[in-house]
C-alpha cells in the first residue's frame, strides 16, 4: 500500500456537502482506505473572479491503485457530482487532486505528480500542514517549510472552520 494525499475542492451547490461526500466515496474505492483528512477549510477563489468561496480539505488514501488507476477513480467520482469541465479554474462542485503519491514523480500527458500547483497553493499546503507538516514533498522540500514561503496575504485567504 501506498500513502497518497488528495487535494479536495468545491464552491457551487453545497460545498461542504460535496466534501463531507467525497471523504465516504474516497474510502469506497477499490484496495483503498481512508487514513486521514483534515479539517474543511473555507478559501478565497482563484482564477475568475465573482465567484464564491471554495470549501478545501485534504484526504491521505492508502492504496494499492497505481496512479494512473486511481486518477480514474479520482474523475469518476468527480462526473458523480456532476463536475462540468469548464471554465478553466472557474466553479465547481467537486475538484479531486493527487497531491502525492508515495515517493514518486511522474510526468504522464495527464497526471503530474507531485501536483505542479502544490507549492504555490496555500488552500492546499495549510490543510496538508495540518495533517502532515514533517511530510517531504518528492522533489521538493516539507510541508512545513513550503507554508513559510507563503506570503501572509495568501495565508490570510484560508481560514480553517470550526
Ligand atoms: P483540474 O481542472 O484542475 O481538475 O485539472 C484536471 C486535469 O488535470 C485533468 O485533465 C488531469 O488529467 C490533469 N492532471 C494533471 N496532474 C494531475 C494530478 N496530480 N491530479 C489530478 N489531475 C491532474
Amino acid at each position: 500500500m501506498v500513502q497518497a494525499y488528495i487535494g479536495l475542492g468545491s464552491n457551487i451547490d453545497h460545498p461542504v456537502d460535496h466534501v463531507t461526500r467525497a471523504f465516504y466515496a474516497l474510502d469506497r474505492l477499490p484496495s483503498t482506505r481512508l487514513i486521514g483528512r483534515s479539517a474543511l477549510y473555507l478559501s478565497s477563489p482563484h482564477g475568475p473572479p465573482n465567484q464564491p468561496d471554495f470549501i478545501n480539505a485534504v484526504a491521505v488514501l492508502a492504496t494499492a491503485l497505481a496512479p494512473l488507476a486511481l486518477l480514474r477513480h479520482l474523475q469518476a467520482i468527480e462526473r458523480r457530482h456532476k463536475r462540468v469541465r469548464a471554465p478553466k479554474w472557474g466553479p465547481r462542485t467537486l475538484d479531486l487532486d493527487i497531491l502525492i503519491y508515495g515517493k514518486i514523480l511522474c510526468h504522464y500527458p495527464q497526471l503530474i505528480i507531485p501536483h505542479p500547483l502544490l507549492q504555490q497553493r496555500e488552500f492546499v499546503l495549510l490543510p496538508l500542514g495540518e495533517i502532515s507538516p514533517e511530510l517531504k514533498v518528492p522533489g521538493n522540500g516539507k510541508v512545513k517549510t513550503l507554508i513559510d514561503r507563503l506570503d501572509r496575504v495568501k495565508k490570510a485567504r484560508v481560514n480553517r472552520l470550526p
